[in-house]
């Protein structure tokens, strides 16, 4: 039998979606996952294209790069939470500044398996996620097929069902 020694939990299906809108932003995306499955603890499983995207909520800033990443770890829910959050700050996000607004790098848990969390530090499913072109969009270039686990919707259906009005996409060429 082989023992890898590093994960000691059950590895766990996550997708987590990254987004930056100040700097080179495709490379903070891709530098904020590389960080967080250079790790023992996680693998990255697969990468949707990159999408330049409009921003929501709060328009009065630049358009977004957005990509999603589908990764086997074996962080608890809150330890994983906790490694996106450390690496904001390393990419150079600074604590506070307005909801929605600029940003370095945004790091998202979408979905970690099928569990579902309702706690004042974490939500999962991610709550605005089946309304956001820049989450759904990506996701599909992955895992179209995967069943929301509350609302028991494909994510290809939630995408069909969306209006994108004011939520352009469009995929970004990049060399990741
Ligand atoms: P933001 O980085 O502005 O998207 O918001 C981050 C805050 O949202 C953090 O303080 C987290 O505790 C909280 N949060 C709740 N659910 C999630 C989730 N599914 N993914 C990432 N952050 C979350």
């Amino acid at each position: 039998m082989t023992v890898t020694p590093h994960f000691t939990g059950q590895p766990v299906v996550a997708y987590l979606c990254a987004g930056s809108n100040i700097g080179d932003k495709p490379a903070n995306c891709r530098k904020g996952i590389d960080a967080l499955v250079n790790t023992a603890k996680t693998r990255l499983a697969a990468l949707s294209r990159f999408y330049r995207t409009e921003p929501v909520d709060y328009a009065d800033q630049d358009w977004f790069v957005n990509v999603v990443a589908k990764v086997v770890t074996t962080e608890t829910p809150l330890a994983l939470l906790e490694r996106l959050k450390t690496i904001e700050v390393e990419t150079g996000r600074q604590a506070g500044g307005i909801r929605f607004g600029p940003r370095v790098l945004d790091l998202d848990i979408l979905f970690y398996g099928d569990r579902v969390i309702d706690t004042a530090e974490l939500v999962v499913p991610h709550p605005r996620m089946h309304k956001r072109h820049f989450v759904l969009k990506p996701f599909c270039d992955i895992d179209p097929a995967i069943v929301h686990p509350t609302l028991q919707r494909t994510v290809q259906a939630l995408l069909g069902d969306l209006d994108t009005t004011g939520q352009a996409v469009s995929v970004f060429s990049c060399d990741f």
